[in-house]
């Protein structure tokens, strides 16, 4: 399969794409965009699996995210829908099970989330279950042999910490990807050092901050990625995000680079294949 692009992060799997998720998947492979579908929690991991096994070109990962550890409920600024959750505890073997199969490249999104915290559960205790539920997670991924998709939000410090005490306990050898990055650029200089990838969105479109951190990280350590249906780049912000729309991140990024359009796509691609050893 002959793919141009990869949306390394895309939640196609979620409600927001109920009536039309199909279309949406055939848009994407019909630009040569390919895409790995991301769970959060059991019931979307088990549908990425799914979703990926009915195409070529398409990939899943499996896990739990942060906010799905204790039930709530958010709407960011400029979204166009708000996330609502329920209490999940990381279950291993339900996650085992699911981890074996072929088109799981990878375990995550997973991770420590600052930013959204439950209202009716002590802070010390949210950060400690999600400490808790990372550990697990990257025990898993080191089992299988995978690498792992990392959420951080206002964690970066802690986050960091974990990685590296992990790493230097010999797990991880396939390290990780920090998706939808968002930290300063000594953030992303001591994740790559620890030998991890560092993932955009469409933050990068609007972001001159993230802009300026994304000229002076090596590009063979850049994946693009939506993280759709949320942060919909220009020129679709407040909208609901697709697959296809990886490209306007890739555009950007050629943009603050001095890069051609088809040198960020080549290598980003590239860099995709490698890091989840993808099988085209
Ligand atoms: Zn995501």
């Amino acid at each position: 399969m002959n793919l141009k692009l990869i949306d390394t992060h895309c939640h196609v799997n979620f409600s927001a794409y109920k009536d039309d998720m199909d279309a949406v998947i055939g848009r994407s492979l019909d630009e040569g965009i390919g895409m790995i579908i991301v769970g959060t929690q059991s019931d979307t991991s088990r549908r990425a699996v799914e979703v990926a096994e009915k195409y070529d070109g398409v990939w899943a990962s499996i896990g739990l995210h942060p906010s799905h550890l204790h039930k709530q409920e958010f709407h960011d600024v400029g979204e166009f829908d708000s996330v609502k959750t329920r209490t999940e505890f990381f279950d291993p073997e339900f996650y085992r099970q699911l981890a074996s199969h072929p088109k799981v490249m990878a375990i995550g999104e997973f991770g420590l989330d600052y930013y959204h915290l439950p209202p009716d559960i002590d802070e010390a205790q949210v950060h400690k279950d999600q400490i808790n539920a990372t550990n697990l997670q990257i025990d898993l991924a080191t089992e299988f042999n995978k690498p792992i998709i990392v959420h951080s939000r206002d964690a970066h410090d802690d986050q960091f910490e974990i990685l590296r005490l992990a790493v230097e306990a010999g797990k991880l050898p396939r390290r990780g990807v920090v998706h939808c990055f968002t930290g300063t650029l000594k953030d992303a200089q001591r994740y790559i050092d620890l030998g991890f990838m560092i993932s955009f969105t469409g933050i990068l479109t609007f972001s001159k901050e993230l802009q300026v951190i994304a000229r002076e990280l090596p590009i063979e350590s850049i994946m693009v990625e939506t993280d759709a249906p949320y942060l919909s780049p220009v020129p679709h912000r407040g909208k609901r995000n697709e697959p296809s729309y990886v490209k306007f991140i890739a555009q950007t990024l050629a943009d603050v680079k001095g890069l051609s359009y088809k040198q960020v796509a080549e290598q980003t691609t590239a860099n995709a294949i490698k890091f989840f050893g993808l099988d085209i």
